[in-house]
């Protein structure tokens, strides 16, 4: 049996960063981490593909949590108390500088994940942080106002716990049986799997700027879209899988999307189809692109209109045209599925926030119990704001755990 003042589960990204706060806070502090696998974080190394993209350069609270399908009304608060601009600056004082790439996304300046493991690890050692790998937590119990924590490596005692276990379906179900309500997880941040003549033959291509609207929902996005050789990828649809993780699971993944790939209304780009045609009276339509799209992409659509290879403006007739318009502004693909997005995934579902005080990520349901980080059913789209989400609650946590007063 050991005792401590704070016993932190996981040693994740967030269990790490309210560990080191802690202890900063308040040396005093014993701080024991209890982690489940052999060295921990482990998202935090394979993160950002190698990188870690460890938060976002959009330094406006309110703007900010327009980023996070869940949590966003929630994130509100703790953001004006530690925020994007925060995270830059406690890396920084730490000896780790951090790069803005032009979509926003910030990245250690090294390019890679290590050194925000390095970080986290000397920092540990610094503070006097004990960390107790490959012990997974069992069970939680409360007695006299103390917690019991049971694992596979013997019990530990403490006064505050904090779980930081991320997307454990365990824990969660431990945290059931303290009367926690678990919002039930889902994935969030996939592609979508399609197959379509107009998308067989040219994965890699991209279009730069399109709308998409998922039919017989309230579901749309706006972004870069990749053809995969699964169907489509890239911010557009990584948007649209956070946003609906839930109404897109309820349908099995099985849904019609609607694309506009030029992002102008139908009846204007029939209008600048029928232009086209005397100037580019004598050319082939699928020889020259328009509205700026990829040439592999125009000539799909060309042919999906039912205009042959052949076919030169003067011969295009109207429902030929009227056909073309509608595959560039409301082109209907079938989804059939998804996969996962290698870079960056995360668990849609959790700790019901209506059970967490935001002032101090304490639950309302037991006295010194606090979250940070997945466990709770908060998630974001790809770009950082997960661990920002991650950073913010741990810090804000570890403040009022240091607070022995
Ligand atoms: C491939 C991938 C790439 C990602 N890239 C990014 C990115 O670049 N930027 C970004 O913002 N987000 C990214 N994310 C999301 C981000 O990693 C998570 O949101 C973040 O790690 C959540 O932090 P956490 O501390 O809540 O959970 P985690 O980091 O998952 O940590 C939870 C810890 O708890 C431990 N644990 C679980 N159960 C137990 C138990 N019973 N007993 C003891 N320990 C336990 C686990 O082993 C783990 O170490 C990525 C996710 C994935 C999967």
């Amino acid at each position: 049996m050991i005792q401590a003042d704070v016993v932190i589960v996981g040693g994740g990204a967030s269990g790490f960063f309210a560990a080191i706060n802690i202890a900063t806070f308040n040396p005093e502090l014993k701080v024991i981490i209890l982690e489940r696998t052999k060295e921990g974080l482990k998202k935090v190394r394979i993160s950002g593909g190698g990188r870690c993209n460890v938060t976002h350069a959009e330094f406006i609270p309110q703007e900010l949590v327009l980023n996070y399908p869940r949590g966003e009304k929630e994130l509100l608060g703790p953001f004006h108390q530690f925020m994007t601009g925060d995270t830059v600056a406690w890396f920084e004082e730490r000896g780790v500088t951090l790069k803005i790439e032009d979509d926003g996304r910030m990245f250690p300046t090294s390019n890679t994940s290590q050194t925000i493991i390095d970080c986290f690890k000397n920092e540990a050692k610094k503070c006097g942080i004990t960390i107790k790998y490959e012990h997974v937590l069992k069970s939680i119990k409360k007695r006299d106002n103390i917690w019991c924590l049971d694992t596979n490596n013997g019990s530990f005692y403490a006064n505050k716990i904090l779980i930081a276990t991320g997307s454990s379906i365990k824990v969660w179900n431990l945290l059931e049986g303290l009367g926690h309500a678990i919002v039930t997880p889902v994935p969030s941040l996939f592609t979508f799997n399609v197959t379509d003549k107009r998308i067989k033959d040219i994965p890699g291509v991209v279009a730069k700027e399109v709308d998409i609207k998922v039919l017989g929902t309230h579901l749309e996005s706006q972004g870069p879209l990749l053809i995969t050789h699964e169907g489509f990828s890239a911010p557009a649809i990584l948007k649209l899988s956070a946003f609906g993780a839930l109404e897109l699971a309820e349908r099995g993944y099985r849904f019609q999307i609607q694309i506009n790939f030029i992002k102008i209304p139908y009846g204007d780009c029939l209008e600048v189809l029928k232009e086209l045609k005397y100037p580019m009276a004598k050319k082939k339509v699928i020889k020259f692109t328009q509205f700026g799209l990829p040439k592999r992409l125009w000539q799909q659509l060309v042919l999906a209109s039912g205009i042959k290879a052949h076919v030169i403006w003067a011969d295009a007739s109207k429902p030929q045209l009227e056909r073309l318009s509608a595959q560039l502004t409301k082109a209907v693909f079938q989804v059939k599925g998804k996969s996962t997005f290698k870079e960056e995934f995360v668990t849609a579902g959790g700790v019901d926030l209506k059970e967490i005080n935001f002032k101090t990520f304490e639950s309302k349901v037991h006295k010194n119990l606090y979250f940070a980080g997945e466990v709770l059913n908060i998630d974001a789209v790809t770009g950082g704001f997960n661990f920002q989400n991650a950073w913010t609650g741990a810090y804000i946590a570890a403040r009022h755990i240091s607070n022995t007063e």
